[in-house]
């Protein structure tokens, strides 16, 4: 082997330290390729098994580009593999950015597996991006490869041990923390959140009556109901048994009941395998003087209120 390969490999092996950190794996990700390619921007895209993810371009930019546009094409083309949800580049700097290209060449680099789309990485030049050497470019797209495989099993792990395997939703794990971190976030910048407890009516008698494969049925199918009703930024947990949690951020408990009137009408049109099945929902919001345990209680106590004023009906 040739000293250039053996260090190729070498600064490829060194990456894999990195891949529970997007930022330090992409820095490093940048220096190495730009040992080896001439470009004046550079995107990286690590794709992730969770859908509900933010799909994000690192830009690392040494001269300015119109970067909405690069973020539109990349995406574009991601697209071919996978149905994304787009959200906006983050932009590093590489230089001051002072110089602007008009027109820049491209070269976008799908980095698949099996099918799978691991990420993708987009090369922008203002002169032609050109390949002088191909073996050792296939040798290099090679290495990449082998690093967003190992990136990818990793979000599979972190993705896995975040997920209910019944529903598919987060788990109570998740909430917990969620909770935590929503609270802060609604105390540090003023805003509001609210929080709906979501239980299914009657349950035990569901499963008594039709069997626990069908009371599984009802589980999985209601949290589908709830993911396609309610909006991507409301997030969906599942709390314990037949209970479901939702926060829905910068929403008060007289917006957030109007979702959840949709979703319990939605719930109680919907046909079980030609079985009828209901929610009651209890919604609480939040209160600076509160603690994230009273939330939870405030919602517990609606959640009891709608149960005893008959089900199938929401209460805030
Ligand atoms: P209510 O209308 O007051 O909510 O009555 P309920 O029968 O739904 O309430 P209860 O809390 O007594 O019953 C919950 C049941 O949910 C009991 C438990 O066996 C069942 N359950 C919890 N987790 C699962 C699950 O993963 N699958 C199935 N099939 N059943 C579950
Ligand atoms: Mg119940
Ligand atoms: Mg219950």
């Amino acid at each position: 082997m040739d000293n250039k390969v053996v260090s190729i490999i070498n600064e490829f092996r060194g990456l894999s330290a990195f891949i529970n950190n997007d930022i330090i794996l992409l820095e490093n990700l940048y220096e190495v390729l730009a040992k080896y390619f001439r470009f004046d921007c550079l995107g990286i895209f690590f794709n992730s098994p969770d859908t509900k993810h933010d799909n994000n371009l690192y830009l690392c930019a040494k001269k300015k580009i119109d970067f909405e546009n690069i973020n539109n094409i990349f995406f574009d083309k991601v697209s071919e593999y996978k149905q994304v949800l787009r959200t906006k580049y983050h932009l590093i700097h590489k230089a001051p950015l002072d110089n602007e290209v008009e027109n820049c060449s491209e070269l976008f680099i799908p980095l698949l597996w099996d099918g799978v789309i691991l990420g993708a990485i987009g090369v922008y030049y203002s002169d032609e991006v050109i390949i002088d050497d191909a073996e050792l470019f296939n040798f290099i797209i090679e290495e990449c490869l082998r690093v967003f495989k190992l990136k990818y099993m990793f979000s599979e792990q972190v993705y896995n041990s975040a997920i209910d395997g019944l529903t598919g939703l987060y788990n109570r794990h998740q909430f917990d923390i969620a909770i935590e971190r929503e609270f802060n976030r609604a105390e540090r910048y003023k805003t509001n959140f609210s929080l709906l407890m979501l239980d299914i009516d009657y349950f035990k008698s569901i499963n008594d009556t039709f069997g626990h494969t069908f009371g599984d049925y009802v589980l999985k199918e209601v949290s589908q109901i709830i993911n396609k009703t309610l909006r991507k930024t409301d997030i969906i947990y599942r709390y314990g048994g037949e209970e479901i949690a939702i926060i829905m951020s910068e929403t008060s408990s007289e917006n957030a009941n109007l979702p959840a009137e949709k979703l319990r009408k939605e719930i109680e049109n919907h046909s079980f395998n030609n079985r009828n099945v209901t929610v009651s929902i209890g919604i609480a919001n939040y209160n600076k003087q509160s603690t994230p345990k009273d939330i939870i209680e405030q919602a517990d106590r609606m959640l009891y209120k709608a149960k005893q004023t008959g089900r199938n009906r929401v209460c805030f």
